[in-house]
């Protein structure tokens, strides 16, 4: 059977080049990187070489980057250790209600711990509103924590701008790049951040690497103490293959950007355009606006029916494709997302997202769009919702006929 891959916000298949880069060091290319001797001279060469890849593609300089273990460590330590250095000049965070788990549960965590959080709405596009966030800065607000790219919807927040507040005010500007690395540009000069984090399994390197640059002078607490390595930001043996790797992704991600986005958002478009034209009773979950959306996130709802019958159903075509995020799927809480969008509880159950890479092709795109509209009407059949006689009366009727 085909196996066609649209999952890629959860995580992507390795880069071959990437692959061939890494193997030297699972071999003879064993060194501490930390070690003055030969074997290590060679591999922390390697490092460094890593260093200026990732520096490079988000345009800041080398000794700004530091290697992490993934992007959860990364927004961990931009916010533990933002509250940790700064705790004599506040104690106030201001984020947004759609931020990944690894921003969220750490803000909840903060909480527990004293601080003060403002989590900002989204309205029924999921776009922040300015406002809101100018108003919600104190004389206590020590961060602004807002993600460069959704990672359920695909949205885009409008990073320069919300820099230029953060710099206005003088404070320290922390965003989770991890899904907007590698589709659109990112410039973390352009964008005014202090910190910006990235991971290493979203763009074509293996799990458990993972980078955050943080600028020069900011200070911060470190969330792993230890050895000296990363400037006594993070201390642990250099997981070297892995870093290997995500220098190299960084490198094919900035060389391919203009024709990766390209071909990703040629397939997005076309798979809406085919779904929107398809499939009636959908509704679109993102920015209405492609242009304000990642170019390879498609986020629908399929009224009447459940995301996770859907899903297990392409399955069965060799389709993988996602309900709400990997990392809350098993439980049955709608997505926090689309929640924050005020999606209707009974949509949200029903949302499905296509989350495409630069390895799909337009075959696969074809192939999804014969299977799914049979699928989706076959589900709808079997749903008692669907054949619904109380119409009338109905909150869930009347909320899909408007549809
Ligand atoms: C995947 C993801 C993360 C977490 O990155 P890991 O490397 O899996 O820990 C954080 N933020 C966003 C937006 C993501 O999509």
């Amino acid at each position: 059977m085909k196996q066609i891959y649209l999952d890629n916000n959860a995580t992507t298949p390795v880069h071959p080049e990437v692959l061939e880069a890494m193997l030297p060091f699972y071999r003879d290319q064993f060194g501490n990187p930390s070690s003055v001797h030969w074997a290590g001279r060679a591999v922390s060469g390697a490092v460094e070489k890593a260093r200026e890849q990732v520096a490079a593609l988000i345009n800041c300089s080398p000794a700004e980057v530091v290697f992490t273990s993934c992007g959860s460590e990364g927004d961990n330590m931009a916010l533990k250790g933002t509250v940790d250095a700064l705790r004599d000049k506040g104690n106030h965070i201001i984020t947004t209600k759609v931020e990944h788990p690894a921003v969220l549960e750490t803000c909840k965590y903060l909480e527990r711990t004293g601080c003060e959080v403002t989590y900002l709405s989204v309205d029924q596009d999921g776009m922040l509103d300015l406002a809101e966030l100018e108003a919600a800065i104190t004389e206590r607000t020590i961060l602004i924590s807002v993600m460069w790219g959704n990672n359920e919807t695909g949205n885009i927040f409008p990073i320069e701008e919300i820099g230029q507040i953060a710099r206005k005010y003088k404070i320290r500007f922390h965003t989770d790049a991890v899904q907007a690395v590698g589709k659109v540009p990112v410039d973390v000069k352009k964008a005014g951040v202090d910190m910006l984090v990235l991971s290493g399994h979203k763009i074509g390197a293996p799990k458990g690497v993972g980078a955050i640059y943080i600028k020069r002078g900011t200070r911060m607490t470190p969330l792993l103490h230890g050895g000296h390595q990363e400037r006594n930001r993070r201390a642990g043996t250099h997981n070297v293959a892995g870093i290997v790797a995500l220098g190299k992704a960084c490198e094919i991600a900035g060389r391919d950007l203009e024709k990766n986005a390209a071909h990703m958002r040629r397939l997005r478009d076309k798979l809406e355009a085919g779904i929107k034209a398809a499939i009636p009773q959908i509704k679109l979950n993102g920015h209405p606006d492609p242009d304000k959306r990642l170019p390879n996130t498609l986020n629908v709802s399929f009224a009447y029916i459940e995301g996770e019958s859907l899903l297990l159903n392409l399955d069965m075509y060799g389709i993988a494709a996602s309900s709400g995020s990997a990392c809350t799927s098993g439980s049955l809480e709608p997505s926090h997302v689309l929640g924050a969008m005020c999606v209707e509880v009974t949509l949200a159950h029903s949302s499905t997202r296509f989350s495409l890479g630069p390895q799909n092709t337009e075959e696969e795109i074809d192939f999804v769009l014969d299977v799914l509209p049979k699928t989706v009407q076959r589900l709808r059949e079997m749903s008692p919702l669907y054949n619904c006689r109380n119409e009338e009366q109905c909150e869930t009727c009347e909320t899909i006929r408007r549809l």
